[in-house]
């Protein structure tokens, strides 16, 4: 068996809907453990200044319902070296900590490996992130959210475009990762999908334009994500207006409301999922491991691979259908 007594939980990076579901899961099952769990606030920073409290059942009543993380986050440099490191150790043993479960990012993923390793101290990490973008999981935690958010977007720009002739460009998030503009743009059925991963050119995307036209569409949408190479929605709609000015061309930027809101049942559900399983995995020796989900069931990876394996794969066969769906 085991000698964890005593359970940390933190969110680290930015923040996405299912984290407080996460939590929740978190220190119940070790409750049911006969665990204690301490509440690190503010992530890799409240580690280095101490700022931790007891959780109890209590503690973490009517979160499961709530966006962002009630554990709150941040990035904190300090933690990238050697002296801010041993810092955290010293307050973590303190605290009578004996193995912690990290929530966020491959940042924090990063730093928990790190960190792990100088002070053989046991981690698991739960992947929350609205990009979608890490390996050793199929989904993160606030992805599907996030999508809900713009395809209720989507869905609102289209009615109001339908109704003049209207070219939109809508940006959504993702900086290297085009998956939430994939899944969102196959859910809200958009004329084209400009994708960090793809470069389109601009020609090849007013053809597409074209096309629609000849098929007679009355008005489009364009979803563009915010890391794609032509620089973003305003200017791929100033490049396709001086070429193609058919249509009365909108931008919409959909912004940090994409980061917030109620978390999705999927998500709620998989973060109780993967904040039970973490815990479990803890007990049952796993010492350096990443939760995710792989079809259907909850699975671990060991921290290793699931950093080594970063470059996380867009879908192939879901760019193909979001191009057939617009025959
Ligand atoms: P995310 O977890 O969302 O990817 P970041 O990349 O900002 O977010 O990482 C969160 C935090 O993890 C950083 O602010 C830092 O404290 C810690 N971290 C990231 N990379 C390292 C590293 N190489 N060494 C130690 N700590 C790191």
């Amino acid at each position: 068996m085991n000698n964890i007594r005593r359970i940390g939980v933190y969110t680290s990076g930015g923040d996405a809907p299912g984290m407080n579901a996460a939590i929740r899961a978190v220190v119940r099952t070790a409750l049911y453990h006969d665990l204690e769990v301490t509440g690190i606030f503010r992530g890799y920073e409240g580690m280095i200044e101490g700022d931790f409290k007891n959780l109890v059942s209590r503690s973490v009543s009517s979160i499961l319902q709530k966006g962002g993380t009630m554990l709150k986050s941040a990035r904190c440099p300090e933690f990238r070296t050697v002296e801010g490191r041993k810092k955290a150790y010293e307050n973590i043993k303190a605290a009578g900590i004996d193995a912690l479960v990290a929530i966020g990012g491959d940042g924090t993923f990063t730093g928990a490996q790190i960190f792990s390793n100088e002070y053989n101290i046991p981690v698991m990490c739960i992947p929350g992130t609205i990009d979608n973008d890490l390996a050793g999981t199929d989904y993160t935690l606030g992805f599907d959210t996030a999508n809900n958010t713009v395809i209720e977007s989507i869905d609102k720009i289209k009615d109001t475009a339908a109704s003049h002739n209207r070219l939109f460009f809508v940006e959504v998030m993702g900086r290297d990762s085009g998956s939430i503009a994939l899944y969102a743009g196959v859910a809200g059925g958009a004329e084209a999908i400009m994708l960090p991963e793809k470069d389109t050119a601009i020609d090849e995307l007013i053809e597409m334009l074209e096309v629609a036209k000849e098929r007679n569409k009355t008005s489009m949408i364009v979803i563009v994500a915010e890391g794609d190479k032509n620089g973003g929605a305003y200017n791929v709609a100033k490049r396709v207006k001086e070429k193609f000015d058919f249509y009365d061309t909108k931008v919409s930027i959909l912004g940090h409301l994409q980061r917030g809101g109620s978390p999705s049942s999927f998500d709620r559900i998989l973060a109780t999922r993967m904040g039970y399983f973490a815990v479990n995995e803890l007990l049952s020796g796993n010492s350096q491991g990443t939760v995710g989900i792989r079809g259907s069931k909850i699975t671990s990876t060991s921290l290793e691979d699931a950093l080594k394996g970063k470059e996380f794969k867009l879908d192939e066969e879901l760019i193909t259908i979001s191009e057939v769906m617009n025959i």
